[in-house]
């Protein structure tokens, strides 16, 4: 297994993992980052949730804690109201924001507002949908943080049943296939020859005068062995669904100024 450091962990799951480090959130201030806390819980018995959003300045000035309750189907939904909560009170602080830092210590909320995980309920897709919103209006000037959750603060019951194991081998399979990713990005980096003419990028086989040409629109595809062998067969639909880049795909793609796991995001991390 490669372990990722945390840029490297940006790069691929579009959140910082930041745990319980406090001096990291402190790096960011120093940066010039605005850390927005958001929090959230769900009740039960009211079918009520309700959030909080705290918000530092890089200066280290604490805004007044914002609070808001809403209708609220369940624990994520909650958690995810939280975000967006946090996303408009940033707004509202700064007109034009260049650097914040979005923490929130729910797993599930932080991959469905990164992108990584598809919403399929109706309430998800919903507040997922509003998260994105907001940040497009934004732009690019948010990054997303899962934090650990506070000390000694209630766990609900059945937040705990979602580490049933089924999500957790699903958890080892997306973790598979970002190794397996990885892997190809180091073997791509064995391409040095290269041409990109419209789109389409050219790679020498350093051991032969063989060219692979790797295109990614409409869709992906490479004239590689492996991939017309496992992927081209089955067609557009699996290959926008399921395909994994090889490693001339992860080269192109560095070439290109693209992120390969943005670029198979859906594909990589799949949850059905
Ligand atoms: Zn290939």
């Amino acid at each position: 297994m490669i372990k990722l450091d945390s840029q490297m962990h940006y790069k691929i799951y579009n959140y910082h993992n930041i745990g319980e480090d406090r001096k990291q959130i402190q790096e960011f201030l120093d940066a010039g980052f605005y850390i927005v806390q958001c929090d959230a819980s769900h009740h039960y018995d009211t079918k009520r949730g309700s959030a909080s959003v705290g918000i530092t300045a890089p200066d280290g000035k604490e805004y007044t804690l914002k609070d808001s309750t809403f209708k609220s189907p369940g624990p994520y939904y909650a958690e995810m109201k939280s975000i967006v909560y946090g996303l408009r009170e940033i707004q509202k602080i700064k007109k034009e924001i260049k650097n914040t830092l979005l923490l929130n210590d729910n797993f599930y909320a932080v991959n469905f507002a990164a992108g990584n995980f598809t919403p399929k309920k109706p309430h998800i897709k919903q507040v997922t949908s509003e998260i994105m919103t907001e940040l497009e209006k934004i732009g690019f000037g948010v990054q997303l943080g899962l934090v650990r959750s506070k000390v000694n603060r209630k766990v609900d019951k059945s937040a705990k049943k979602t580490l049933k194991s089924k999500e957790k081998e699903i958890d080892k399979r997306i973790e598979k296939r970002v190794q397996e990713v990885l892997k190809n990005i180091e073997k791509g980096k064995a391409f040095e020859n290269y041409t990109i003419v419209e789109s389409i990028v050219s790679l020498k086989d350093p051991n032969s005068d063989y060219w692979f040409n790797v295109i990614f629109e409409p869709y992906p595809a490479c004239t590689g062995y492996w991939w017309r062998q496992k992927w081209e067969p089955k067609g557009e639909q699996i290959i926008r669904a399921r395909a994994l880049p090889c490693s001339h795909m992860c080269r192109a793609a560095e070439l290109l100024g693209l992120n390969i796991f943005d670029v198979f995001r859906k594909q990589i991390f799949r949850r059905d």
